[in-house]
């Protein structure tokens, strides 16, 4: 590990002041990503910024719907009560990844922001963009069965492995951020993360110093709470990042599709939102038929690499289990 200054902030003023005040600062929350990649020198920040203080831990109702703090736990967001009650899918999404241990650590802003688990980005004998702009891909022509089937550039193959985040991007959450300046802006979910383009060094549209300070989620609409299902289907039963998942949510009326969230994870740089898929679903009969069109709709501009088509099946039988169960047809 390289040399660092350690910084522990007493509020938020000062924790964005001392972020901002040098370009390779970062925040320290739970420290399960960073430190990792620190030690593997894929991370080599000069100054580290322990937010862990900061009274970032609510989790509370609003008018709007809940506000999760930043510093929450993993753990905590998904054991509370007003989670597992309204939002069921962001529960089973939380405790389908990591371990027990991880979750404990894990902060809910550090989850958002926890970075590709691209072998070459990890590998700094590698050429990798994301690790080192201009360096080029190894996955493009490497073993990418990790990679992407959708929306990756020549620049760039890495998913999105997070869990928490897919199933956010199914409840229409908003992520709270506060500039150094003291000004707070809310940033649609489906906003947050980036393609990867021709500058997938960059995974997120945050400015740097911004801190997130929450997460929001709108009161479910309808039916979703009832009806929503994460599927995670990885190498191992447990422990292991998804190959895909599938976070789906129904709004029904009677067995009529009202309205519908369909989002797949691991298969694109940020998780992906089908509205493809949703537009199939919405008026139609929730059954096995609808649902095979949905995931056919869904999966059909995947572009898979030379190790990876496996996903663009498993995609499509992943969507249609997620909503199977989501339906309760299953
Ligand atoms: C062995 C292992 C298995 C895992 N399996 C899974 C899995 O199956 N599914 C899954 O989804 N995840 C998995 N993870 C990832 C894990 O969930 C993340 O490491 C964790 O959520 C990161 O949170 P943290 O608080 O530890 O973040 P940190 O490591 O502290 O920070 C991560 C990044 O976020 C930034 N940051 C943190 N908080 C803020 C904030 N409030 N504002 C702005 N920037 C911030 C930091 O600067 C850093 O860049 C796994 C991790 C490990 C080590």
């Amino acid at each position: 590990m390289r040399p660092f200054e350690y910084v522990r902030a007493a509020d938020a003023a000062s924790a964005t002041a001392a972020l901002s005040a040098m370009p390779q600062a970062r925040y320290l929350a739970g420290g399960s990503n960073l430190l990792d990649l620190m030690k593997e020198d894929v991370e080599r920040p000069t100054r580290l910024v322990d937010i862990t203080r900061l009274p970032l831990r609510e989790i509370q109702r609003t008018r709007a719907g809940l506000s999760i703090g930043a510093l929450a736990t993993n753990t905590e967001t998904a054991n509370h009560p007003l989670v597992r009650e309204n939002y069921p899918l962001l529960t089973q999404a939380i405790v389908a990844g990591a371990s027990g241990q991880l979750r404990n650590m894990a902060t809910n802003g550090g989850n958002l922001l926890q970075r590709t688990r691209c072998n070459y980005f990890y590998d700094t004998s590698m050429p990798c963009n994301k690790r080192e702009a201009g360096s080029g891909c190894g996955a493009r022509e490497g073993l990418n069965r990790i990679s992407a089937i959708m929306g990756w550039s020549e620049a760039c193959v890495a998913t999105y492995p997070g869990d928490m985040a897919t199933a956010l991007y199914a409840l229409d959450a908003r992520v709270r951020v506060r500039a150094p300046d003291g000004r707070e802006r809310l940033i649609a979910i489906t906003d947050f993360h980036r393609l990867p383009g021709d500058t997938p060094e960059r995974d997120n549209n945050l400015a740097h110093g911004e801190l997130i300070v929450a997460i929001e989620l709108p009161v479910p609409a309808g039916e979703f709470a009832r009806h929503s299902h994460y599927l995670k289907v990885r190498d191992r039963a447990s422990y292991a990042f998804a190959m895909v998942s599938v976070a789906a949510a129904l709004d029904m009326d009677g067995s009529r599709i009202r309205q519908a969230r369909v989002v797949l994870g691991s298969v694109a740089h940020k998780p992906w939102r089908s509205a493809e898929a949703e537009a199939v679903l919405v008026g139609q009969r929730a059954d096995e038929a609808t649902f095979k069109r949905a995931a056919d709709a869904a999966l059909r501009d995947a572009r898979p690499l030379a190790h990876n088509a496996y996903k663009v099946e498993l995609g499509r039988r992943s969507v249609v289990r997620a909503l199977m169960r989501a339906s309760r047809l299953a």
